[in-house]
């Protein structure tokens, strides 16, 4: 039965274990780990929301470590999210939702996870949050970056802190900066691949900003210090066409160097993958609003899937599972924020 551990103290062994993978002599369950610092309200930090996902653990390793014999200088509130998958260094179980898509406001049926999500934003709204952040990795060749999912000044000044490339989205639904941008400014990191050293020290040094700052205020922000872009498609390949990127065979052959693409600004006509079945062979874009636009954005050409208008990717993965049970990219559009 999952159910929420709330501790007050760091335990034992946990910013020495060796890896996110034996978490679970620490753990039995998810957990939320509350410690006072110097300013009250505390920055929110959640990691391993997916288990396969470790720069963020090894973050707070860091980071606590850091303040071992002295305080720190903001409370923090951190949630360890799918213990049980860790194990496995998996995204998450075969039998369990995703854990970023079942925090308050998504259309997940309520389900055991659901209930997890909203008790820990309960949790952490009694305890007036000063802002969140939701440590990821992801799987191809992507810059560092944050996400938001609101355009207000305090939430591009604390995307601004991470990186110069922000992404604004409104869906998937159900993701924890979404949930908790409701209580306060909220912010999704990107941070590479798993377990480099550049990521987790970006990471490391950026929660130890934020907890150093007095208030997130804006009148710092600087909008020619950013790239903003919003994503305006999910692009999947449907179960009825077969992909791969070696077998020649497969309905869609993809480049090899497909994620090289991501945070590019990509002109129309720009080659996704060769097809060999052109009735099977294409890739379905679904929009905010769950719509099929796939036309909007992809054509065939001599055998080819195109681009037909000019889109930047992101996520673009060579992980043939990744793309399966999550997707191949999203697409996104530059945003004109005023100065
Ligand atoms: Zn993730």
């Amino acid at each position: 039965m999952l159910k929420l551990n709330i501790i007050n103290e760091i335990p034992d062994g946990l910013l020495d274990l060796a890896s996110s993978k034996d978490i679970q002599q620490i753990f039995d369950q998810p957990t939320l780990l509350n410690l006072k610092g110097v300013k009250e309200n505390p920055l929110f930090i959640s990691v391993l929301l997916h288990a396969n996902e470790d720069t963020g653990f090894i973050a707070i390793q860091e980071l606590l470590k850091k303040y071992q014999d002295k305080e720190l200088p903001r409370s923090v509130s951190i949630f360890f999210g799918n213990i049980a998958a860790c194990k496995e260094g998996v995204r998450r179980l075969k039998d369990q939702p995703d854990y970023n898509r079942v925090w308050p406001g998504t259309d997940h049926p309520e389900c055991d996870e659901t209930r997890l999500m909203q008790n820990v934003v309960d949790e952490v709204a009694k305890q007036k949050p000063f802002a969140s952040i939701d440590v990821h990795n992801n799987t191809g060749k992507n810059p560092h970056y944050g996400c938001i999912n609101s355009l207000e000044d305090e939430y591009l000044y604390l995307a601004s802190l991470f990186s110069r490339t922000v992404v604004f989205f409104e869906t998937p639904k159900g993701v924890q900066s979404m949930a908790m941008a409701k209580l306060c400014p909220a912010i999704t990191l990107e941070c590479g691949q798993p377990h480099l050293p550049q990521g987790i020290e970006h990471a490391t040094d950026y929660l130890d900003t934020v907890l150093h700052m007095e208030s997130l205020n804006s009148t710092h922000l600087n909008t020619n210090d950013i790239d903003v872009f919003q994503t305006v498609a999910r692009v999947t390949v449907p179960k009825t066409c077969t992909f791969s990127f070696t077998e020649k065979s497969a309905d869609i052959l993809f480049d090899t160097k497909l994620d090289s693409m991501n945070f590019s600004e990509l002109t129309e006509e720009t080659v996704f993958g060769q097809i060999q079945n052109a009735d099977k062979a294409c890739l379905e874009a679904l929009d905010d609003h769950e719509q099929v636009v796939s036309d909007h954005y992809f054509t065939k050409k001599n055998n080819q899937i195109v681009l037909s208008k000019p889109m930047m990717p992101a996520m673009l993965t060579l992980d043939e599972n990744v793309i399966r049970q999550d997707c191949l990219c999203y697409l996104m559009e530059r945003i004109e924020l005023r100065p």
